[in-house]
């Protein structure tokens, strides 16, 4: 018996690193509800595209905003979702145009200010309810949740992650290249890394875990491990 999780698991890293998996697998083990950050971000910029806007034009910024009154995150990590005005737009949001704009759309800060709102929002919503919650994206142990109990930064090289990135991609039926998706994965890290706001970086008290060689029960087993040993766990 695994126990409950009491309080918010803060999950940053670049993307690939196999965040999204063993989060939502430690959230659906330990009875938490589950937020993936990313996905709201990727929401924002698919309303942005949507208008045929450029993603770092100011106007941009003001149809994210507005666009995040009709957000909607289902915090169940075993069917986690997304809508916008009541549009499930799961599939569109992981799609090549939304991957290439979306960092843009992240760097401009009233996007970020109205999402981190709504993040801490959902977040006391799913603690009051569930008792715990794991929440991934790129600024939730030093932005979001500079509280939270536990935080754990993953990392991985470049190309094990631009692997993984295409498997994935491959799995959905969205076929890229190898040299296309490294590059991709180059672009956003430099690019969610050198932003002005919240760039991506560990928290000072992040733990740091190297996915490189560890499989998704590797970093499941570590991440329960490390929730048990800070006593996070009923
Ligand atoms: O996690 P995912 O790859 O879906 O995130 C998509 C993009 O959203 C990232 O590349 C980053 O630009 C942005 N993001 C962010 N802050 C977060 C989560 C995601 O800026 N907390």
């Amino acid at each position: 018996m695994t126990g409950r999780l009491h309080g918010v698991v803060a999950m940053d890293g670049p993307s690939g690193t196999g965040k999204s998996t063993v989060s939502r697998r430690l959230a659906a083990t330990c009875g938490a509800a589950y937020l993936d950050t990313g996905a709201m971000y990727r929401a924002l910029t698919l309303a942005v595209l949507r208008t045929g806007l450029d993603g770092a034009a100011p106007t941009a910024g003001d149809v994210a905003v507005a666009a995040a009154n009709d957000l909607e995150s289902v915090t169940d990590p075993a069917a986690p979702a997304i809508r916008l005005a009541g549009e499930d737009i799961e599939a569109e949001i992981r799609g090549p145009a939304v991957t290439a704009a979306v960092s843009a759309v992240s760097a401009v800060p009233a996007v970020r200010t109205a999402l981190v709102q709504r993040q801490r929002e959902l977040i006391a919503e799913a603690v009051a309810r569930h008792g715990g919650i794991v929440v991934e994206g790129r600024d939730i142990g030093s932005v979001v949740v500079p509280d939270a109990p536990l935080k754990v930064y993953l990392t991985a090289s470049e190309e094990i992650r631009a692997a993984r990135r295409e498997a994935q991609d491959r799995k959905a039926g969205r076929g890229g290249d190898t040299v296309t998706v490294l590059a991709d994965v180059r672009r956003r890290d430099r690019l969610d890394s050198t932003r002005k706001t919240s760039p991506l970086h560990a928290a000072a008290d992040a733990l740091v875990i190297d996915t490189d060689e560890l499989s998704v029960e590797d970093v499941l087993a570590e991440l329960l491990r490390l929730v048990r040993d800070r006593g996070l766990l009923t």
